[in-house]
């Protein structure tokens, strides 16, 4: 018999928020348990069901997690300046953590290393199983071809904050630890200037802000007369919430630690 996993979304007035909310309600292996909202936002106090219709699990957004409730999982899609919060609440309520929000700050990805000493803790740039496997193989080709250039594209809707996109520099990362390379070292962040030539073995990213853009990476690797590019579309923000769900289905339970999307995809195989 299958197990329904209590559920708790933090960011749920948001697009991604919206989607993981829409997508628990059509599925019988999760329960949404909590729908938390900024204190002050439009849907606080608000029952789902205004937003996401008669299916909608009968309760209202709150701001703060009602003492009463004890979700297995915490789904956190929020922003940079709300995710301190987020992770706090998961630490104080012991509840496992996952994590899609980008933009995270240097001690924010550190305070998730902490955090993983007692709850169980993923986060991860991009929830998409293509994205996984564009990562797979970015390493691949950094590897094969040390000494091609390797320049990241990445382009997202409008309203996105952060730039280069959290999935551009996780990719960046990956083709610099493939290459045994400090990616804060090779990491150009932008091409700008009139000396803005490039340095051999820098690692460059592009970006584009326009529209409803769900996302688009490109991962160019080129030398003189050929280059490769590979390439990644996402056409629908569906794919970030089934990928977070199945994340939070899998981590609920789980001992304490650090755990990537690929970890999910191994015990999937
Ligand atoms: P969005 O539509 O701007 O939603 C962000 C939401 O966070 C907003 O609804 C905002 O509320 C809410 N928020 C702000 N402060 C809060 C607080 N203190 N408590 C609770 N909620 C709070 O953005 P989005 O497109 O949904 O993306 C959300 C995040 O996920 C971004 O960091 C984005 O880059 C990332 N993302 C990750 C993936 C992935 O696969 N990892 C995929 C897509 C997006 P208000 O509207 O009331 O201000």
């Amino acid at each position: 018999m299958t197990t329904t996993t209590p559920i708790a979304v933090h960011g749920a007035a948001g697009r991604m928020g919206q989607a993981i909310l829409r997508t628990m309600i059509g599925r019988g292996d999760v329960a949404l348990v909590a729908a938390l909202v900024r204190s002050g936002s439009d849907l606080e106090g608000q029952p789902l069901a205004a937003t996401l219709g008669s299916r909608a699990p009968a309760i209202v957004c709150t701001s703060s997690l009602p003492a009463d409730l004890t979700p297995a999982v915490l789904i956190d899609f929020s922003v940079a300046a709300a995710f301190d919060h987020a992770l706090g609440l998961a630490l104080e309520r012991r509840i496992a953590f996952v994590s899609g929000t980008t933009g995270l700050s240097a001690k924010q990805q550190a305070a998730l290393d902490g955090a993983a000493a007692s709850i169980a803790v993923l986060w991860s740039a991009n929830f998409s199983l293509g994205v996984a496997l564009l990562s797979r193989l970015v390493a691949e080709a950094a590897r094969s071809l040390p000494d091609w250039d390797c320049e990241i594209a990445e382009a997202h809707h409008s309203r996105k904050q952060d730039a280069p996109s959290g999935t551009a520099l996780a990719l960046g990362r990956e083709a610099a630890s493939a290459r045994d390379r400090d990616f804060d070292a090779v990491a150009r962040l932008s091409h700008v200037g009139v000396n803005a030539a490039r340095t051999p073995g820098s690692i460059g990213f592009a970006v584009t802000r326009a529209g409803d853009i769900v996302g688009e990476h490109t991962v160019t690797f080129a030398t003189l007369g050929e280059r490769i590019e590979l390439v990644h579309r996402a056409t629908d923000r569906d794919i970030f919430a089934r990928g977070a769900i199945v994340a939070a289905r899998w981590i609920a339970g789980r001992p304490h630690g650090r755990y990537a999307l690929a970890d999910v995809l191994a015990g999937r195989n």
